[in-house]
């Protein structure tokens, strides 16, 4: 029998991955014949909790809840981050996982989607808390992870030096060094020139393009930022390099306003000492005042579900760039599409960085490196040819570019899985 839902989703609360349902609901008139398969895209493949246990500096033991979702793995190995953060639930890594999955197949990627995380607070941990819960977590999820199984990568508060832990702990359990079975390494460690700066560098590609059809020039253009860490961060640096104005900024420690448009290269210098914006030069305004700014283009940068059906209704911008993964609800989304408002989604907006994990992935497996003008001329002509192919999709068929990218994404996906056939 075939339930509507698999039993760990009986819940009220779907969170992210109720809005993951609710586009591939959207999009299933427009699959055709391929829509028959689509229950496979509302069911992940594989999940694993685990509980992962550390002593902490002071001899006390805590439990951190772990995650490892894989959820669709027709067109190749998993492929996503891992995200330490106090609110990290099942549903939100499932939800992150169903969206690595469209994202790859967007930009033609040989990879499935997977995601995984820790409910933790990360910033009260010690360096060395912080190593032993990567490494014991990293064990915990051996059984799913492998260069030719399931590619972890960087997500929110984790970086080069957790994928360098997460490598070597996974090495050692192998009995030898396997660099491809994470992305986002240490250039020491077979990482690539580029990778992080990637995710926000296919933000700006993305960015101007959409503009330009708009007939619209970004170097004229005032922004507005979410989140300034490594997508928001390098995003602002190219919008402010390329004589955009970066008016508006917020992260978790606070909002800030500049009309004449801050000076980027000092804030982020601000950014990288302080891990915050808080206490650099500009007008303090209240959180809700961020979403009513005026400016032209917003980049929505931090956490999920931060454009709702409230401040969706306030937004001054032509276009949102979507750097986040799921920043806007589905009542938001038709809310900006009533307003007229763009929407680059994050399945294509922040697509960069899963592209030169692939070029990372594929660099260590020849054990030949590239140089970083190599890998950025090549990320962009992915970025911009995928952004075309959507654009020209969301023309044919009168849909958002959303759509459009759900569109391209799920029939790659479902044209995988039914060549591949049901087994047995
Ligand atoms: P990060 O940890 O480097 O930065 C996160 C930023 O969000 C910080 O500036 C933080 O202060 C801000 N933030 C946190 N909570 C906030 C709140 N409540 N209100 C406002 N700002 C808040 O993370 P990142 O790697 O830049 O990831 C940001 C988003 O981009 C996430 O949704 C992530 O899944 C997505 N993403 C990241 C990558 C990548 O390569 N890093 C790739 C694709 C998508």
């Amino acid at each position: 029998m075939n339930h509507p839902i698999a039993s760990y989703l009986q819940t009220d609360n779907l969170g992210a991955w109720g809005t993951y349902l609710e586009q591939v609901d959207r999009v299933t008139p427009y699959l055709g014949p391929l829509s028959r398969w689509v229950e496979t895209l509302k069911r992940p493949k594989r999940i694993l909790i685990v509980d992962v246990p550390i002593e902490l500096d002071d001899g006390t033991i805590a439990h951190y809840e772990g995650y490892r979702v894989h959820h669709n793995l027709s067109r190749g190995p998993g492929k996503g981050g891992i995200r330490y953060h106090p609110n990290v639930t099942l549903s939100e890594v499932m939800a992150l996982s169903a969206w690595m999955s469209i994202k790859t197949a967007v930009v033609n990627v040989p990879f499935g989607g997977a995601k995984g995380g820790i409910r933790v607070d990360p910033k009260p941990l010690s360096v060395g808390e912080l190593e032993r819960m990567t490494r014991r977590f990293t064990s915990e999820i051996n059984m799913m992870i492998g260069p030719q199984k399931d590619i972890p990568a960087p997500d929110v508060n984790t970086n080069e030096q957790i994928m360098a832990w997460m490598m070597d702990t996974y090495s050692v359990n192998q009995g030898h060094t396997s660099t491809g079975v994470v992305t986002g390494k240490p250039i020491a460690l077979g990482g690539s020139l580029g990778r992080r700066d990637a995710t926000g560098r296919g933000v700006f590609v993305v960015a101007k393009e959409a503009y330009a059809d708009m007939g619209c020039d970004v170097t004229q253009a005032k922004v507005a930022i979410q989140g300034l860490g490594n997508v928001g961060g390098e995003a602002a640096r190219l919008f402010a390099k390329s004589g955009a104005k970066v008016v508006a900024i917020q992260d978790h420690s606070g909002t800030l306003y500049n009309p004449n448009g801050f000076n980027v290269p000092d804030l982020l210098r601000h950014v990288s000492i302080a891990h915050e914006i808080k206490g650099f030069d500009g007008e303090s305004i209240p959180a809700e005042s961020f979403w009513s700014t005026p400016c032209d283009i917003l980049i929505p940068a931090a956490l999920e579900s931060q454009i709702t059906k409230v401040n969706a209704q306030l937004i001054q911008a032509k276009l949102i760039v979507e750097g986040a993964n799921g920043p806007t609800t589905p009542e938001a989304d038709d809310i900006l599409k009533e307003r007229g408002i763009a929407v680059v989604p994050d399945v294509i907006a922040n697509a960069g960085g899963v592209t030169v994990s692939y070029f990372e992935w594929v660099q260590d497996f020849s054990s030949f490196f590239w140089t970083e003008e190599e890998i950025n001329r090549r990320l962009d002509k992915i970025m911009i040819d995928a952004f075309r192919g959507i654009d020209s999709i969301a023309k044919m068929h009168h849909v958002s570019l959303r759509t459009a990218t759900f569109i391209v994404g799920c029939e790659r996906i479902l044209k995988a899985r039914e060549m591949r056939g049901l087994y047995p």
